[in-house]
């Protein structure tokens, strides 16, 4: 299995976010997760909902009315974006009336149309080609509408908004296609090839669709006691317990590469470089679950499929310092509920939680290749590898 999250830090639309101020249109926000929120301000204001318009932006305060060294700002008063003019919205025709639907019949709750601005719900409704009436209720959350892009004077880095975790998702999701491209790639399988991609990692997983939630255990009792072809008649009472003893997960998420400019932040000899492949996690509190057996066997599968590829596979090592604070994964969280061996690794990168950050070009076939070298190879290597 090869478990990763798809969410990232972003501002979420509240339920009430109609709000005014000075003239100007706003959007009442909420933050989710541990974004860089300054950066949100700061780089890259763009902010938009559908499509390809940018609606909504953050506007900084000039630097001329607030010489502050360090850039400070109030998360509930000072985040929230513009959206229009005032004087422009009442101008608009063809407006939707910002009314209760039936006149006079008792409603629980204002209609959507009051509590968002209505020419709002009117773009989503346009997105979504229905009429504004039509919507209930809605979520809604902001991203940056700059596309990602390559960069760097060679083409080695990758600009791009949530590296952290689409990185590894796309790379888990091409690395099991790839895994099964050849028409005779499970003839002689014996295990189940599996990816999971989870919502909710940035904000602790403890929700429904989260890691930390029945869903993946749920999953994998149901496939353990498919009945194979080559053993029909076996008692399948244990077969859930027996599918985890005999399985392995890599936790995929973004990791952390040696940043030039704060290398003091870094053990000295556990600096990640950027292009040069996978990082493995350690953490001796199990904030990443992972183990030597599973260094043992991921070093095997980047080592067979550097041989079959010819193209190189290098993993990197990685531990934070005792006297920092250190990120988690759904790695612990889902090795715990499972019980079966876990490894956490990812791609290095840069400013993770920015709503920029930087990550190797390269890296990115690294893991590709990793992954499909794991699906490939995992029955037979797991075999291979014994602790005593
Ligand atoms: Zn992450």
């Amino acid at each position: 299995m090869i478990g990763a999250h798809t969410d990232s830090p972003v501002l979420r639309v509240k339920p009430v976010s109609n709000k005014r101020g000075e003239g100007f249109l706003q959007v009442g926000v909420e933050t989710y997760g541990g974004g860089i929120w300054h950066t949100c301000i700061l780089q890259f204001p763009t902010r938009e909902f559908i499509a390809d318009i940018a609606v909504l932006r953050i506007p900084t305060l000039a630097i001329h009315l607030d010489r502050q060294e360090n850039f400070a700002f109030n998360k509930e008063t000072q985040l929230f974006p513009i959206a229009g003019l005032v004087a422009a919205e009442l101008n608009r025709t063809g407006e939707t009336k910002a009314e209760p639907a039936t006149e006079g019949e008792f409603e629980p709750l204002k209609s959507v149309s009051e509590r968002h601005h209505p020419y709002f719900v009117e773009l989503i409704a346009a997105e979504a080609q229905v009429n504004p009436t039509d919507i209930l209720d809605f979520e809604v959350i902001l991203f940056d509408t700059q596309k990602a892009c390559l960069g760097g004077l060679l083409e080695e880095f990758i600009f791009s908004p949530r590296l952290d975790n689409l990185n590894s998702s796309y790379c888990a999701t091409v690395g099991l296609i790839d895994s099964v491209a050849d028409k005779s790639a499970l003839d002689n399988e014996s295990s189940i090839r599996l990816i999971a991609l989870f919502d909710h990692e940035e904000i602790g997983s403890r929700t429904a669709q989260g890691a930390d939630s029945n869903a993946l255990p749920a999953i994998i009792r149901r496939l353990s006691v498919l009945p194979s072809s080559s053993s029909k008649e076996t008692d399948l009472s244990t077969a859930y317990e027996q599918t985890l003893s005999t399985s392995f997960l890599v936790s995929a998420d973004m990791a952390h590469s040696i940043h030039p400019n704060y290398s003091a932040k870094y053990e000295s000899d556990h600096k990640p470089e950027i292009n040069k492949g996978p990082v493995i996690k350690i953490n001796a509190n199990a904030r990443y679950a992972t183990n030597a057996p599973g260094i043992v066997l991921l070093q095997e599968v980047a080592r067979k499929t550097t041989k079959e590829s010819g193209e190189h596979v290098p993993l990197q090592l990685f531990v934070v310092r005792n006297d920092s604070s250190c990120g988690s994964t759904i790695g612990p969280m889902l090795s715990a509920a499972l019980g079966a061996r876990t490894l956490d690794l990812g791609n290095p990168q840069l400013s993770m939680h920015s709503i920029r950050e930087t990550g190797g070009t390269y890296d990115v076939a690294h893991a590709i290749r990793l992954f499909t070298g794991f699906f490939q190879h995992y029955s037979d290597l797991s075999k291979t590898i014994f602790v005593d």
